[in-house]
């Protein structure tokens, strides 16, 4: 966990799609939603958020605070 996309913020560009390093990013009912249980926060793969940093719309790709961190494996 835990990125989320703000749907109805969300142009359906499909530039964050591509980037994810865990193939958590998919188109659903005309938006991209990301599958919480399969996003590390691009942990171990990039410095930053693919998604986020691809995402043209501000505050489009953001934390889900209704969801713990992601812990990298000890
Ligand atoms: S933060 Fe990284 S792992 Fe999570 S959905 Fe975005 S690109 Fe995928
Ligand atoms: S990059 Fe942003 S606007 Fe484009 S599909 Fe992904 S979440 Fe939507």
């Amino acid at each position: 966990m835990p990125f989320k996309i703000i749907a109805s913020q969300c142009t359906s560009c499909s530039a964050c799609e591509p980037l994810c390093p865990n193939v958590a990013i998919s188109e659903k009912g005309g938006s991209f939603v990301i599958e919480a249980a399969k996003c590390t926060e691009c942990v171990g793969h990039f410095d930053e958020p693919q998604c986020a940093a691809a995402c043209p719309v501000d505050n489009t790709c953001v934390v889900d605070t209704s969801l713990p961190r992601y812990q990298a494996p000890a």
